[in-house]
């Protein structure tokens, strides 16, 4: 243990007993480990992220119960000993569950499932179809069982709140072999937070149910659902999270065709093309400057041409999204913006809500411009068609809730 991390536990010994019953969330990705430890009444927490794993700078940046910022460096980069140090930190504080993000729980899962050998086994086995990711998932279980053998563990798949969607929504045009053989179907992603938010705004609001709501996660990832009586109906991931709206670095929609066009026209192999659209595309492709929507806002108010079109592109393509998947819900009660960008952004709200002009949506600009830095409400005019609401996304509090429900805890 570092030196800097035995200076701290001395000082929060007194805070163990402020974080009763916790759960332990873990959302462990191909270079990075994010982590919360909450409490049972969802009141307090602990948070950090190791990043740049797989590289000498890997790093953990750990904020204590009091708010105290920690940097600990992880020789080598290794995710294991990562893993390590991070429940090194957090053992004093006696988690009683740990719960992970699992990015793929393809057709087999529509809820949040307690880990044992067969569903370990069936996380790894979903690698076909996010290569990237389960694999990364996996080894946060097996980490977690190999230092503490008796903490039940359970596992939250980010696809599982779409498999609600109807087959209509869910099938491509596409032979049937493919989807009855080969699992060859939309899954959607980003399904916690869809779920958290959608919850969250039916509390809040105070429409009469059932509500039909219109989730926009836009965020470096970016994705919107829509959502009926708490059921997801339709969403804009695919088979992969590259498929719907433009991103950070993904593309979003492209012609299918593009693959054997840039294949035959340039030579670019399948690996090639890959990286491109998920790396080197969207926001970044488009503005040649960066992933970041700040960047590109203080860049387009300079002047900049192609950082204009990106946040054109961005917003038309979102409220296009939007305006297709209302056709999925039989009652049209608002739109959710969460996200780093839909929680931040009043500017690209506002234009985004622009592009949907024919759907009689009223902003009350005042309460849009104050709805920023975490800050939840409703931001539409008293004459609007539909409610509009910021709900900052919590998706590590809604896995911490399905991992003690799946446990059988309060
Ligand atoms: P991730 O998908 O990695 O969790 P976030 O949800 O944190 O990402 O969102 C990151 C995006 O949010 C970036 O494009 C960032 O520029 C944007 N963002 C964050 N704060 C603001 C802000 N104040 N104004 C505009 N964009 C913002």
């Amino acid at each position: 243990m570092s030196a800097g991390v035995s200076t701290t536990f001395d000082d929060k010994h007194s805070e163990a007993s402020t974080l009763t019953n916790p759960t332990l969330v873990l959302n462990c990705g191909s270079s990075s480990i994010k982590y919360a430890l909450i409490s049972e009444d969802e009141g307090t927490r602990i948070t950090g992220l190791a990043e740049n794993l797989g590289l000498d700078t890997a790093r953990i940046k750990h904020t204590t119960l009091n708010g105290e910022k920690l940097e600990i460096a992880i020789a080598g980069g290794r995710h294991e000993l990562a893993l390590q140090k991070i429940l090194e930190l957090l053992e004093q504080y006696h988690f009683i569950a740990v719960g992970h993000r699992v990015v793929h729980g393809g057709r087999e899962y529509s809820e949040a499932v307690r880990v044992d050998a067969h569903v370990l086994a069936e996380v790894k086995r979903l690698k076909v179809l996010a290569p990237l990711h389960n694999p990364a998932n996996a080894l946060g279980i097996e980490a977690v069982q190999a230092i503490y053998p008796d903490i039940p563990q359970v596992v939250v798949f980010d696809t599982a709140f779409h498999q609600t969607m109807p087959p209509v929504a869910f099938r491509y045009p596409l032979p049937k072999a493919l989807y009855s053989e080969h699992k060859i179907r939309r899954y959607g992603f980003h399904g916690t937070s869809h779920a958290y938010v959608s919850e969250r705004a039916s509390h809040i609001t105070s429409a009469t149910g059932p509500h039909g709501w219109l989730t926009a996660h836009l965020g470096n990832g970016c994705s919107a659902t829509a959502v009926y009586d708490g059921k997801s109906l339709d969403t804009s991931m695919g088979l992969t999270p590259l498929e719907g709206l433009m991103m950070g670095t993904r593309s979003g929609d492209v012609d299918p065709s593009l693959h054997i066009h840039l294949k035959r026209q340039l030579g670019m192999s399948l690996e090639e093309i890959d990286k491109m659209l998920n790396s080197e595309s969207g926001l970044l492709g488009i503005s040649g400057l960066s992933n970041d929507l700040r960047t590109i806002e203080q860049a387009a108010n300079e002047g900049h041409e192609d950082a204009k079109l990106a946040i054109e592109m961005f917003c038309y393509r979102v409220g296009k999204y939007l305006a297709s998947l209302s056709c999925a819900l039989p009652d049209f009660t608002g739109i959710v913006f969460t996200g780093g960008i839909g929680e931040n952004s009043v500017t690209t709200r506002t234009r985004i809500l622009e592009v949907m002009r024919h759907f009689g949506i009223k902003v009350d600009a005042d309460k849009n411009a104050g709805l920023v830095g975490g800050n939840e409400g409703s931001f539409h005019a008293d004459d609007s068609s539909i409610e509009l609401w910021v709900v900052p996304t919590d998706e590590e509090c809604r896995i911490a809730q399905e991992t003690r429900a799946a446990l059988g805890l309060k």
